[in-house]
């Protein structure tokens, strides 16, 4: 096979830079022995499904995506009308990086941001958006998308998304989380499966795997069977049914059945607030949010972000200029502390 020459140094502008961790490579190896009926009726992907049940302790139906956007765009679709709108922070993945698909797996129901501090919604701004018009006019509030953990790093406590769930109940509203690093955010707390999500008012969650350590692949946990109704023909319509979907789902055995998806995310989270410890107390940069899962925004200016650039780092500053580091399953300790000696020396 040809060499493909590359830089194994390793970089934290994303956690997706990492690449497939070694219980989930086994768990596809595992399911590559043989034939298996195609489009979902195999048996790794009874496994995987039921594997759901068992760690969020409820009857939930599951579904697996090739990857968030899709996810998060057919499950806002599932709980909307082409007449609805979803509000969520103005940093929601959905918002910014999703290139339209909600609106368009959804035929145009329309997004509502709130404006946010540090990406994590209230009840008084769902209430502000939701009942700023009552008149034909307006799209028509449905639902409600909080991504845990945020955009920036930050983790909704089990209380307040329970709030949340109370505001959205009262106003007639679904509750949607948006769960790209939901093992982070799960970790980041403390709680289980449940008290984050059904237990709290979630009903429905799109559980992100790639970040965490697989290829490919998020599942869509519906905590509530009719809102799950036909989602099935939403997912083939959209080119989201996997023919060999054992390949989809057996990643999950891998990382469920094994307690992969845990220690990956506490690995991940170590990683941040070791970094967050080395940097206390810089002159020149402040950390932008609390660290709570496995990111870390580093605030400073442009000729500081440019010497680090210089000294070989790479890193997104699309959330309010900040330096953004992402640390995933795979990341080296040692290599972080190399990255906090240069933001220590360009910025103390
Ligand atoms: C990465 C991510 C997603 C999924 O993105 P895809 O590139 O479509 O897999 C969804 N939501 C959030 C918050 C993310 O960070």
């Amino acid at each position: 096979m040809t060499h493909i020459s590359r830089d194994n140094s390793q970089q934290f502008a994303s956690d997706n830079y990492s690449g497939i961790c070694p219980e989930v490579w086994a768990a596809m190896a595992e399911a590559n022995h043989g034939h298996a009926t195609a489009y979902g009726d195999d048996p790794w992907t009874q496994r995987a499904s039921d594997l759901f049940r068992e760690v969020f302790e409820a009857d939930c139906e599951v579904f697996f995506a090739f990857n968030g956007t899709a996810a998060n765009s057919l499950a806002l679709a599932s709980l909307c009308q082409s007449y609805h709108s979803v509000i969520c922070s103005n940093t929601a993945h959905v918002e910014t990086d999703e290139c339209g698909a909600p609106e368009f797996f959804s035929n145009g129901s329309k997004l509502l941001t709130a404006p946010t501090q540090d990406g994590k919604l209230t009840s008084d701004a769902i209430r502000a958006l939701a009942t700023s018009r009552k008149d034909i006019h307006f799209p028509k509030p449905r639902a409600v998308t909080i991504t845990q953990s945020t955009e920036t790093g930050r983790v909704y406590r089990v209380d307040e998304i329970a709030a949340l769930s109370e505001t959205c109940r009262e106003l007639g509203l679904h509750l949607h989380m948006d769960g790209a690093r939901f093992s982070n955010a799960l970790l980041g707390a403390g709680c289980t499966a449940a008290e984050m999500t059904w237990k709290a008012g979630v009903e429905v969650l799109c559980f992100g795997g790639t970040k965490n350590g697989m290829a490919i692949g998020e599942a869509i946990v519906f905590f509530d069977h009719a809102l799950a109704r036909d989602f099935d023909y939403r997912c083939k319509q959209a080119g989201q049914l996997a023919s060999k979907m054992r390949f989809l789902s057996s990643p999950w055995i891998g990382m469920l059945e094994t307690g992969a998806w845990r220690r990956n995310a506490e690995h991940a989270n170590t990683c941040a607030r070791h970094l967050c410890t080395a940097i206390q107390g810089l002159q020149h940069a402040q950390i932008m949010f609390p660290v709570e899962a496995n990111a870390v925004f580093l605030l400073t200016d442009e000729g500081r972000l440019q010497q680090l650039r210089e000294r070989g780092w790479r890193f997104y500053t699309f959330i309010g200029g900040g330096a953004r580091f992402m640390f995933a399953w795979d990341t080296d300790l040692a290599r972080v502390d190399q990255l906090s000696r240069d933001i220590r020396d360009i910025m103390a």
